[in-house]
């Protein structure tokens, strides 16, 4: 059996869906690797790296001939796999809300596309889950940026020649991203505070060290829906919410904001009216930028200047961290793939509860049923 993997074309991608690591242990199981040319070295990883682990390395054409799956970070352009083997498995991400007709023409080319977004958030898929992988990467890298701009110091510092105040920042929306992020201003020596919709975040919060900001008594409000992600939230709860926010966010000097609603552009938290009441100097991180952006004005790749204001957000926060982000992805594509290896039929055999979720296409079709009842 063959896996390919081939060089990321998307603007910006750095990051790599094997490492050296990874083609041992999918040699171990009896499988074949290839690798593009130069597939890694955005992510630091030679071609000579990937040969000494048992890869062989050639152009996109020879990669994909006869390949049984190809693995990926993003979805790859259907030109590239020509020559793969009919119902070949392509694993990456493939946005499937927002490109569904990347996914229509997978069916139609009768590749079985799996989707790695979709990947259920059960104990037993933790460590397949790449949206966790890459999400806590990016809540780290998210802190630093801001750092980065912020004309400022992160922690208190008593000097000869006066005193430093630290930081104050406010993370909102605490799921890996953002609990990666407090503990990232913390560990900078920042005071930090965080708010979320699920009630459930509180204690972890706390247990971080930081302060909880929360709406409370709005009646009926229950912000985890299924799979534990956030739901869309009531007007009553939104309304409460912005109050809440306006209150303290005039007062903090760094913004990361995290928060995603699967399927659904990102909700907006911060306003022009807000930024306005924040201090010349500060900073906001936009991590949702891509998805539409939870702060106004935000821009992907961009500093905005508003109000003084420095808002910034990367298209693809993971990929400034090619390195790390790949090693994570890789192992996460081996422990889905070798979780499910059958010895006997020499070929991965995916269940229904993991299966179900992440097949987009299979037979000509698109089969996913939380992607047909979109
Ligand atoms: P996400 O990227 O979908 O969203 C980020 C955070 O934003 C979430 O905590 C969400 O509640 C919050 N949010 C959404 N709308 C908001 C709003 N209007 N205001 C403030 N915050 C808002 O989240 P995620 O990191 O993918 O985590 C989603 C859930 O999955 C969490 O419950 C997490 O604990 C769980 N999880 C489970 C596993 C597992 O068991 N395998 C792995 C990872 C995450």
């Amino acid at each position: 059996m063959k896996i390919a993997i081939l060089k990321e074309r998307a603007p910006g991608e750095t990051r790599v869906a094997a490492t050296p690591e990874t083609v041992k242990k999918f040699s171990g199981l009896g499988l074949s690797l290839a690798v593009e040319k130069g597939a890694g070295l955005a992510a630091s990883v030679t071609d000579e790296a990937y040969a000494e682990a048992g890869a062989s390395i050639g152009t996109a054409a020879a990669t994909v001939k006869d390949a049984d799956i190809v693995l990926g970070i993003q979805a790859p352009d259907l030109k590239l796999l020509k020559g793969a083997k009919p119902g070949a498995w392509v694993a990456a991400l493939f946005d499937p809300f927002a490109a569904r007709n990347v996914v229509d023409a997978y069916a139609a080319a009768g590749f079985e596309a799996l989707s790695m977004e979709f990947m259920p958030r059960i104990t037993r898929a933790q460590s397949m889950d790449v949206l966790s992988s890459q999400s806590n990467l990016a809540g780290y890298k998210a802190v630093l940026a801001a750092a980065d701009v912020y004309g400022r110091a992160f922690p208190m510092m008593m000097t000869a020649a006066g005193t430093v105040q630290a930081a104050r920042a406010f993370i909102m929306g605490v799921g890996v991203a953002g609990l990666q992020a407090i503990a990232t201003a913390r560990r900078l020596g920042a005071q930090v505070s965080a708010t979320d919709v699920r009630s459930a975040t509180k204690e972890q919060i706390q247990s971080l060290g930081a302060k909880p900001i929360f709406v409370e008594n709005v009646a009926g409000i229950e912000g985890e829906g299924s799979g534990g992600y956030a739901t869309e939230m009531s007007e009553e709860y939104q309304k409460a919410q912005a109050e809440l926010v306006s209150s303290h966010i005039a007062k903090q000097d760094i913004v990361i904001t995290t928060a995603l609603i699967p399927g659904r552009a990102a909700p907006r938290l911060i306003t022009d009216a807000q930024i306005a009441t924040m201090k010349p100097g500060s900073v906001i991180f936009d991590l949702a930028v891509a998805q539409g952006g939870n702060v106004e004005g935000s821009k992907p790749d961009e500093v905005v200047v508003s109000h003084g204001v420095n808002i910034i957000g990367f298209s693809n926060t993971p990929a400034h961290l090619p390195a790390d982000a790949s090693a994570l992805f890789a192992r996460n594509h081996y422990n889905f793939l070798s979780a499910f290896w059958d010895k006997e039929a020499q070929r991965p055999v995916l269940d229904e509860e993991i299966g179900g979720a992440i097949r987009l296409t299979q037979g000509g079709k698109v089969v996913n049923e939380r992607l047909l009842g979109a």
